[in-house]
């Protein structure tokens, strides 16, 4: 494990970022967990794939870089907890800027690679199905079906991918993103999920031999959100990653003092659930469920 990147810090040690490398030459492929502190299904899932490319003679190059936003993370927070920036807001980075920025580029620099892959997980209040989100066409996109995450959300140009997905197509390197659980919380499921996904990658690209079994998830373009239409305490009825059937009940909106039923959520499509709201205390338009439509 080497140093790439380190800031003083006011209070603490110095800030460090690590990077664990496997193999030599090329190709590269480049993993990135930890932007957000309190997202650690990422660190763990970055944690396996150490384990077992221990053990492996690598062909090329891996990257890891399994905790960039290693403060946030002591501390279960998501942003960089000295300013509450959102380190992935920083991308492309500056190299006089702010901490998040400087920070931000040395990422860029220290996952310079053929193929970039980021982990993620849904927000401390929503938990999400394992799924890949990668263009509609193109290398990445083929990367994304590769994984065979249950989902692969192949997104129109319509949403942009900002933060380092974003900076790091914009240098032209092929990026894809790789969610999975929720903030502030170690599903080990979710993290193996991950993890196979990003083995089956991996494979693909021959830097180690094939170990995993192609999955059998879903492909999608379009997601359906159900959302509050007033505030209460949502109790669902469904788990992420279900398969759902039209008009299948997702949960009731409830009175959180009392729990007489204030609004019953059913699916509008058939679909898969891709997201879920598992802290309860909900606002009106906040989104309970996300429901991905396979594609036909
Ligand atoms: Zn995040």
């Amino acid at each position: 494990m080497s140093v790439v990147f380190s800031l003083e810090s006011p209070y603490r040690g110095e800030y460090r970022l690590h990077r664990l490398t496997f193999g030599s030459g090329g190709p590269v492929t480049a993993l990135v967990a930890g932007i957000h502190g309190n997202e650690v299904n990422g660190i763990q899932a970055l944690n396996l794939i150490a384990s077992m490319l221990r053990l492996q003679r690598v062909a090329g190059t891996v990257h890891l870089l399994p905790c960039v936003n290693l403060f946030g993370a002591e501390e279960a927070r998501k942003r960089w907890p000295f300013d509450d920036r959102d380190l992935n807001e920083a991308f492309p980075g500056a190299a006089d800027g702010s901490p998040v920025e400087r920070i931000a580029l040395a990422v860029l620099d220290a996952s310079e690679a053929d193929v970039c892959i980021e982990l993620q997980t849904g927000s401390a209040a929503v938990h999400e199905a394992p799924h890949a989100r990668v263009p509609l066409t193109g290398p990445a996109a083929e990367l994304g079906r590769i994984a065979a995450l249950p989902i692969c959300w192949r997104r129109s140009s319509d949403r942009i991918d900002d933060g380092l997905v974003g900076a790091w197509r914009a240098a032209g390197r092929t990026a894809l993103e790789l969610r999975g659980g929720r903030g502030g919380a170690l599903d080990l499921d979710d993290a193996r999920t991950l993890a196979r996904g990003v083995v089956r990658i991996l494979a693909a690209a021959e830097h180690i031999g094939s170990t995993e079994r192609p999955g059998d998830g879903v492909a999608c373009t379009t997601v359906h959100d159900h959302r509050a239409t007033l505030g209460g305490f949502f109790v669902p009825e469904v788990r992420v990653g279900e398969r759902v059937a039209e008009g299948q009940l997702l949960g009731v909106v409830r009175a959180p003092l009392g729990g007489e039923p204030r609004e019953v959520v059913h699916a509008s499509t058939a679909g898969v659930v891709l997201a879920l709201r598992v802290y309860p205390m909900v606002h009106a338009s906040e989104r309970l469920v996300r429901v991905a439509i396979p594609e036909e």
